[in-house]
């Protein structure tokens, strides 16, 4: 699917992967009207994550823009029942927002899931969560992606992704995916996408869907490199404790002796790159505790996203960083 979904029909001649198609309007009584509504590039890259994620995508400019259009779904007032270390943007979006939408977990209009969890990597069972919630329920599946998790399977009924991660996978572009079950959460979705005019660049969805291509052999490689690294940093005599779920690129570890040795340790690492994000080729590690909205996570947590280098050359950088 990663490889074919989202291709021109084959027909003799044709290209084998689509266009960037670069037209704000198109000529009249078509089946598309203007840029804002609708891209020849965009169905590609939607074809393409919704077979993967089992439903009907719609991309926005950015994963944050996927969240805010999901959430603004609800009424004025409505509830939004959220992860509690969910990703500090989508927490920060609701807090400000308050009180035009609230945050509580009492009788709430949608349930906010994030899955494993951005920096802890708590997993939530989401099918447990669907059984249990009287109202719809997204996912955030960016850390696992459709390739080891489909929420719309366990039940969900809207799946998004900050697609600057995983889905792109090479730290080039920023862009968001939400991925409806119904026909009735999708024309929602554009919707909100044309009324608050959160639409991708062509060119990034193309990017994306470039990279998209090897989402399976990236991930394949980065999570075996990433079950390596969790086993031998939880052997560690400076590392007190890893986060790792089992599964995925993705995980944290909290440095012995705190903000201090684990800033040091990361200004020793010579491959890995110091820097905010995940999900791409290059490694990337970062001390979540800094950013405001994450003073609950421990100040000695490092976050790693393990990338496609050599994992003995990470594991050396490591070790040498860590001493
Ligand atoms: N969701 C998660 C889990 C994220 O990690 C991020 C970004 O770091 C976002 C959403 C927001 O995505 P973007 O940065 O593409 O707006």
């Amino acid at each position: 699917m990663a490889v074919h979904a989202g291709r021109p029909a084959r027909t003799p001649g044709a290209p084998v992967g689509p266009g960037i198609e670069l037209s704000s309007t198109y000529v009249q009584d078509g089946p598309v009207s203007y840029g804002r509504e609708d891209n020849e590039t965009w169905r590609a890259f939607e074809a393409a994550v919704g077979e993967l994620e089992g439903g009907q995508a719609v991309a926005f400019s950015s994963g944050m823009a996927a969240v805010a259009a999901v959430m603004e779904t609800l009424p004025v007032g409505g509830r939004v029942s959220v992860t509690p270390d969910a990703y500090h943007g989508t927490r920060r979006f609701l807090e400000e927002r308050m009180p035009r939408l609230v945050v509580s977990d009492d009788s709430p209009d949608l349930v906010w899931v994030e899955t494993p969890s951005n920096p802890m990597m708590a997993v939530t069972d989401i099918a447990a969560v669907v059984r249990a919630s009287a109202c719809p329920v997204a996912v955030d599946n960016t850390l696992a992606t459709p390739l080891l998790q489909r929420p719309l399977d366990l039940g969900a009924d809207v799946a998004v992704h900050s697609a600057t991660k995983l889905l792109s996978g090479h730290s080039d572009l920023l862009l968001g995916v939400a991925v409806a079950r119904t026909d009735e959460w999708a024309a929602k979705l554009r919707e909100r996408r044309s009324r608050h005019g959160a639409v991708p660049g062509p060119f990034e969805v193309w990017l994306a869907l470039r990279g998209l291509r090897t989402l399976p052999v990236r991930l394949e490689r980065s999570s075996a490199s990433a079950v390596v690294l969790a086993e031998r940093l939880g052997g560690h005599p400076a590392v007190e404790q890893v986060r790792y779920p089992g599964f995925g690129s993705m995980l944290s570890f909290d440095v012995r002796g705190g903000a201090a040795a684990a800033d040091a340790a990361v200004a020793r690492l010579a491959v890995v790159v110091p820097g905010t994000s995940l999900g791409g080729v290059e490694s990337l590690i970062e001390r979540r505790h800094k950013w405001p909205g994450e003073a609950a996570v421990p100040p000695g947590l490092l976050r790693l996203s393990v990338g496609l280098e050599h994992v003995e050359d990470l594991w050396a950088d490591l070790a040498a960083a860590l001493g």
